[in-house]
């Protein structure tokens, strides 16, 4: 265990290495497969003769920060990120949670790349796309990137008896129409998995009396491909000046945050797809994960795949999260067969 709470566990033998594992902790009050899964599939790789190494990253969750662990083993946390963090339920500072686990002044393991020829990750699906398929195993195409965006709209608060519907700029109505825009053309330049959440619409000052002199919708969008995400943003920009052309309020686009896609490499998925069909023929799919996960990370230095088993009902982040045992089984036996297939290519160079 190292000084951020990653744990490594070497394979003693010669030869080149897959690295496999996922993270321990896990959302409070939630179920027992998020992470661990992951984590007791790498072992059970070694403990069948693989040449893997186990790895469990640390707060995979953001109890303290975002990806600590993972970020940590591939170099991308600093010794001044970890003086600021703290629990965001509690408030403990990361240094002193570290120190109480015995862990501070301890080195922090930082990836050997050379010693691997790629990560795996096997995890639930954490929705329902496998479950409403009857399918049993899950080929991660990618996780996605998110973008996020600000789109303040602002007109004239005023009295909402008094003035005339001529004479009113109502930021309000203004907002729910480029939002209709937005939602009427997205469908024509999005891929097949995009997705889109207007989550959070505010309307000031927010009585019923008073005419809105002021919008916010925070706009979010995902998907695995920057080129996607490139595309979309331009759609956001466009609505935005449809808006303005069109309405007497003036609207104003901000990116909030972009994230960037990860996409899995396409010899780990197709050596985890002859799996997966030589498993459970026919019944397997690629997907993308929409939720974020320590491989993202990883892809950044080595080749990286996931694997997902079903999840019951699609429940995840909560204590009744499971998985049929039969799944659980399938998916071991997709991930090893997958594991040595992948192993076999890349030793021969097979391009
Ligand atoms: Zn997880």
């Amino acid at each position: 265990m190292d000084g951020i709470g990653n744990v490594l566990g070497r394979h003693p033998g010669p030869g080149p290495k897959l690295l496999c594992g996922s993270h321990i902790e896990t959302q409070n009050e939630s179920g027992w497969l998020d992470g661990a899964l992951g984590v007791c599939a790498a072992l059970a790789l070694a403990r069948a003769g693989l040449p893997v190494d186990a790895v469990a990253f640390a707060d995979e969750e953001g109890h303290y920060g975002s990806f600590i662990g993972s970020r940590s083993f591939i170099g991308l946390l600093d010794e001044a990120e970890i003086d600021r963090l703290a629990n965001r339920y509690h408030g403990k500072p990361l240094r002193d949670a570290l120190a109480e686990a015995g862990l501070a002044g301890r080195p922090r393991l930082h990836v050997d790349a050379a010693r691997y020829r790629g990560f795996l990750e096997m995890h639930i699906e954490q929705g329902t796309t496998l479950e409403r398929g009857g399918l049993h195993a899950g080929i991660v195409t990618g996780i996605v990137g998110v973008s996020q965006y600000r789109i303040t709209i602002e007109g004239q608060q005023d009295h909402a008896g008094g003035t005339t519907m001529a004479e009113r700029r109502d930021a309000g109505l203004a907002a729910v129409r480029l939002l209709a825009w937005i939602d009427a053309e997205f469908p024509r330049h999005c891929a097949e998995r995009t997705v889109w959440t207007a989550g959070r619409i505010t309307l000031s000052p927010g009585a019923a009396s008073i005419i809105p002199g002021r919008a916010e919708a925070l706009f979010q969008v995902r998907d695995t491909s920057a080129e996607v995400l490139a595309r979309m943003r331009d759609v956001l920009h466009r609505a935005v000046q449809e808006s303005n052309r069109r309405e007497r309020c003036t609207a104003v686009l901000d990116v909030v945050s972009e994230s960037t896609p990860a996409p899995c490499d396409p010899m780990w998925q197709d050596a985890l797809a002859a799996a997966a069909e030589s498993v459970v023929p026919g019944r397997w799919a690629r997907l993308p994960s929409g939720a974020g996960h320590d491989a993202q990370y990883l892809t950044r230095v080595m080749p990286s795949a996931m694997l997902f088993v079903p999840s019951i009902g699609g429940i995840s982040h909560h204590w009744t999260e499971d998985t049929a045992e039969e799944d659980l089984r399938v998916g071991m036996r997709v991930l090893a067969e997958g594991a040595a297939r992948f192993l076999q290519t890349t030793a021969v160079g097979v391009p």
